[in-house]
């Protein structure tokens, strides 16, 4: 068995580069028609017809699917190449737009107009050591490495092993892809009797030095929490009898944006979290007028490495705490004084703080107000997941209105604090965090750093976490009893619009490791792989890896 040659990934490459696959759009369903073209094209797929196909994800409004296609050889055991098929959104080429998904025209083009670059990259493209372009490195380079390493093992005669390629749709929105692979990997290990044994993605990589390459034995985790307020509507002139949301939740986000109490390290291996940002904070005020905004709701994107989601929520719910106490005492103080100094008699309304995290607030509805109650929350959820699948709401604005509608019937007058999640969540893994899996991982790391140095005088590190969020976070779920209630009980929309398999990633669970190119750039114009990993090193050292784990002996 042979390392695919650079012509060959080259061809496969630049065509799939051309599809624009927008994420979250019936587009991706061309890429995926590409590869699944690909895999019908090989000779050992014309006799196999029943070891591809393209596995369709169930109530997706796009009709999309994962694409797989599976080389049996001798035994159980499997490795899995997972790529995503998608790209993000082409904004940020402004002039170039035309010419995004066109390698070559772009580079062209990119030379006639140096000055629209960065130092870095116009170096880089008068050194010509790059292919440029939206999804070169992330990641159509990784996947047609990929195809093309799953090509060369379907020609080969003895294969100890299995391998499974798996192309899948949304992971620059919101993984239903990934997520939809678990059940057709559960299925397959089922019908098959397959015994997964790693699962590779090849997601670009990112370097600090220029002659050391990374390879990551897990994926940062990703979870997003929401901190809704409801206040007590007041006239801007009547402001001590009011409650204006936006108190409370701006003290949240000066709390938490950036916290260094919220990111976490990872002692001994010097990697960290980034610190949380705000993705979104607003007030219900559609137009101006003199009141005080009746709610207030934002989101945080949180990247965790061991922490489970409990403890997030919990972190999070007590910092909401702590910022409503403080609230609530200084603005009756604010009123009381206002109170004193106008000669008024003395406040009978005092605020008190309460903050609930969503599973407790609607447990006590449903208690209070009964079955009625639950019946119009359920009618209430489907009308928003029908509204936000047929495009017409996001998910934080379908939150929101769940929230608005259900505390509209509290009648206490005080105001309310409720702290959830909103889609998606990445688990984060890591082969450190699994030590039945670190042997393994760190064994791989140790083969393709040697290669690497004997092949090209380059070294490759192994890093516990890939930190751009990658569809690896599916690949293994360890406590999912725990994990599930916490995510599905706090989480509005979770149900019919978003779900985890958690019994499915947990059946199959194996463990996990990144082999790409290096890119730089990703999202932006300037996005661009390493000619010499897409067309040499990648490739040799997925083979390697492969070979390494299924035992079969390494290709020269
Ligand atoms: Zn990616």
């Amino acid at each position: 068995m042979d390392i695919p040659t650079p012509k060959t990934i080259a061809d496969i490459f630049f065509p799939y580069i051309h599809i624009n696959s927008e994420s979250g759009t019936a587009s991706e369903n061309l890429a995926g028609a590409y590869v699944h073209q690909f895999v019908a094209s090989l000779p050992y797929f014309q006799v196999h017809l029943d070891q591809f196909g393209t596995h369709a994800i169930a109530g997706d409004p796009l009709q999309r699917g994962v694409v797989w296609a599976l080389v049996r050889g001798r035994g159980k055991q499997t490795v899995v190449l997972i790529h995503h098929i998608d790209v993000v959104e082409i904004e940020d080429y402004g002039p170039f737009k035309e010419l995004a998904f066109s390698p070559r025209e772009l580079e062209a083009a990119l030379r006639q107009n140096p000055a629209a670059l960065h130092r870095e990259a116009r170096e880089d493209l008068i050194n010509g050591t790059y292919f440029w372009g939206r999804g070169t490195a992330d990641m159509k380079g990784g996947g047609a490495i990929q195809m093309a390493i799953l090509a060369e093992v379907s020609r080969a005669e003895t294969f100890n092993g299995n391998l499974l390629l798996l192309a899948v749709p949304d992971e620059e929105n919101l993984s239903t892809g990934a997520r939809s692979a678990a059940a057709l990997m559960a299925e397959l290990k089922t019908r098959l009797g397959l015994n997964y044994v790693l699962m590779i993605n090849s997601e670009p990589h990112q370097r600090k030095a220029g002659r050391v390459g990374i390879l990551s034995g897990g994926s940062i985790g990703k979870i997003m929490p929401f901190v809704y307020v409801r206040g007590i509507l007041a006239h801007g002139g009547k402001s001590p009898e009011g409650f204006n949301p936006l108190a409370i939740l701006s003290d949240v986000v000066r709390r938490t944006e950036m916290s260094l109490d919220l990111a976490e390290t990872r002692a001994g291996v010097g990697e960290m979290s980034p610190p949380p940002t705000w993705l979104m904070v607003r007030d219900s005020k559609a137009v101006y007028d003199v009141s005080m905004p009746l709610s207030a709701f934002g989101c945080l994107s949180l990247l965790t490495l061991s922490n489970r989601p409990q403890q997030v929520l919990s972190n999070l719910q007590y910092l909401c705490e702590t910022a409503a106490a403080d609230m609530t005492s200084k603005i009756n103080q604010a009123a009381d004084i206002f109170h004193q100094k106008t000669g008024r008699s003395p406040r009978g309304q005092r605020w008190e703080s309460r903050v609930f995290s969503f599973e407790s607030y609607l447990n006590r509805e449903i208690s209070a107000r009964g079955a009625a109650f639950k019946d119009r929350y359920l009618e209430l959820v489907a009308s928003v997941t029908t509204a936000l699948q047929r495009g017409e709401l996001s998910a934080a604005a379908a939150t929101w209105t769940i929230l608005d509608q259900i505390t509209q019937l509290d009648e206490t007058s005080q105001p309310i604090v409720i702290v959830g999640l909103l889609p998606p969540f990445y688990p984060s893994v890591s082969h450190l965090d699994r030590p039945e899996y670190g042997v393994l991982i760190q064994g791989i790391g140790q083969t393709l750093d040697q290669l690497a140095q004997e092949r090209w005088g380059q070294r490759y590190e192994l890093e516990a976490y890939f930190t751009g969020i990658s569809d690896l976070s599916y690949s293994s779920l360890s406590a999912a009893p725990e994990v599930e209630p916490v995510i599905s009980r706090n989480m509005p929309l979770y149900g019919r619009y978003y779900s985890l398999p958690f019994d499915q990633i947990s059946e199959i669970s194996m463990p996990g490791i990144n082999i790409g190119p290096w890119g730089k750039d990703f999202h932006k114009l300037t996005e661009r792989v390493l000619k010499e990993d897409l067309l040499e090193c990648t490739p040799a050292l997925v083979m390697a890896a492969i070979q390494t784990v299924l035992g079969n002996s390494c290709p020269d």
